[in-house]
């Protein structure tokens, strides 16, 4: 392809993409591929010739679109909300475009630079202390990842490292192998199961501890388990807290977790990768209360900020616990202006990374801070909207309280209908939505997904749910949907596709 044809190819792609989001509401938002759909259709070689870009670019209609899940739908209502703007996508073109490998300051100043720079400016926004920032008075700063998954497995990785440095300094004649078997970390037992996972691959035991009745951990829960496990002989070492859960977008106490964390020398983590980008709303920074204890927070705005995958902001107050930690520098990776900026290889697992800043400074730039504000509030009202809706019709309830772009509800009849009214909902195909189970409480998720999504987006969502809610107990024939509560009978079901929220994220 030469630049005409780029140029040709880009404009029609820019068509494309712009005509894909502004009629999105017309495509149904959930494919109906069965698995291997596709490789019945294409060749199974590479072409051995070149191809006329032509042709390609029908296929896309042709063949992708047919397998997609339209996520930026405003009827898409899984999981959580996944950032998506034009201006976004300018900073993703033109980072693949300058396609630098910004491992070190020299690798490509602007990289690095301007990824201090957005990182403090997100830092502010979200109220951050400033040890946590570049410009704040010690070591701390932020960093782009991948995914949250990776920060979580990075913060336990250095927190490892710190502990393991700090008992053989006390005892140099104790080995890392006898002490890593003793180490254990703690989170909530509504964590993201990429905690777990970072556990696993850290090899360190990582224990989970009940949440109160508002799915939250406290303060005093953690401390019968640290004392418990040290009268075992462990060596508590890591706290990774939730602000805003996979499952019901419930709140961790880190203001009283946070001061048991100091006095135990364990390091708090703070997940906030769904949630955190509300902090931008002064209203909503009390969930942060306690925030000052934390080494290290993670939000993603790849979620619920506007940006696309992939963007995951972490910050740490002491950066030197990750430079010091894996710091491998061999000659070729060196430059004469080391110290005075970070060479974030260091500050992450790979070593290559994108410029990934650029669509976060074109997003910001593009929406400012009122503009994303406004955004977070539009996702709460609607949220509220849609409680409201299930509330009045009599027959839903909420199974948690709704406190940004989530509301988990169920049928009051309990988790057998709720399980038929999902496998309805999924097979009229209209709208998508996934199910939890909590306590044994299995209930449905909706959440705001679409930038876009408008009041009457919402009330659609409803009416859909309404008429499969029906359709269930009028097959049941309940039509008030006020029988008792159904829980063992066995009902017949229809073949659901939905994915349980706390094992699939
Ligand atoms: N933490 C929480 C609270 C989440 O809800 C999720 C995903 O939904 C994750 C972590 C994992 O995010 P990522 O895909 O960026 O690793």
């Amino acid at each position: 392809m030469d630049a005409e044809e780029f140029r040709k190819y880009g404009r029609k792609m820019v068509d494309y993409i712009a005509d894909y989001l502004e009629n999105i509401r017309d495509r149904e938002v959930v494919h109906k591929v069965t698995p291997g759909y596709l490789k019945k259709q294409l060749p199974d070689e590479a072409p051995e010739n070149p191809e006329d870009f032509e042709e390609v670019f029908n296929d896309i209609e042709k063949f992708i679109m047919p397998g997609v899940t339209h996520w930026h739908s405003p009827y898409f209502h899984g999981y959580f909300a996944a950032g998506n703007t034009y201006p976004s996508i300018l900073g993703d073109m033109l980072s693949d475009a300058i396609g630098c490998i910004g491992f070190s300051w020299a690798a490509s100043p602007a990289c690095t630079e301007l990824e201090v720079i957005t990182t403090d400016w997100l830092g502010k926004m979200l109220a951050l202390p400033e040890e946590f920032l570049h410009c704040g008075p010690g070591d701390g700063g932020g960093v782009i990842q991948s995914t949250a998954s990776e920060t979580v497995f990075l913060c336990l990785l250095a927190a490892r490292n710190k502990i393991v440095d700090k008992i053989k300094k006390e005892n140099p004649y104790i080995e890392e192998k006898d002490i890593l078997p003793r180490l254990v970390g703690y989170c909530t037992d509504q964590a993201n199961s990429s905690v777990h996972r970072s556990a696993l691959l850290g090899a360190v035991k990582m224990h989970k501890l009940d949440s109160d009745a508002n799915f939250s951990l406290r303060g005093n829960n953690l401390k019968e388990a640290i004392e418990k496990d040290k009268k075992q002989g462990l060596i508590p070492f890591f706290l990774c807290a939730s602000l805003g859960t996979t499952g019901t977008c419930a709140f961790d106490n880190i203001e009283e977790l946070g001061p048991i964390c100091e006095a135990e020398n364990i390091w708090m983590h703070i997940d906030a990768a769904y949630a955190g980008s509300a902090f931008v709303c002064p209203e909503y920074r009390h969930y942060m209360k306690g925030i000052q204890y934390a080494e290290t927070f993670s939000v993603n705005p790849h979620k619920w900020m506007l940006v696309n995958f992939d963007l995951s902001v972490m910050w740490i107050k002491n950066s030197t616990y990750l430079v010091d930690a894996f710091n491998v520098d061999p000659i070729y990776l060196r430059h004469t202006n080391e110290g005075k900026v970070p060479d974030y290889r260091h500050w992450q697992i790979p070593l290559g990374r994108r410029f990934r800043s650029l669509k976060l400074w074109f997003m910001l730039r593009s929406y400012g801070v009122s503009g994303v504000q406004k955004y977070i509030r539009k996702h709460c009202q609607l949220a509220k909207d849609f409680e409201k809706l299930i509330l009045d019709d009599g027959r839903f309830e909420v199974t948690s309280k709704t406190v940004m772009g989530l509301v988990c509800f169920r049928l009051k009849r309990g988790n057998k209908v709720t399980e038929m009214l999902l496998s309805e909902v999924l097979e009229d195909g209209r709208i998508y939505m996934i199910p939890a189970f909590c306590r044994d409480v299995y209930f449905l998720r909706l959440a705001v997904v679409a930038e876009r999504t408008t009041p009457d987006d919402i009330r659609y969502s409803f009416e859909v749910i309404k008429a499969c809610a029906d359709r269930v107990f009028s097959n049941m024939g309940d039509m008030d949907g006020d029988g008792p509560v159904v829980v063992d009978i066995d009902l017949p079901r229809k073949k659901t596709t939905a994915h349980d929220t706390n094992s699939h994220s």
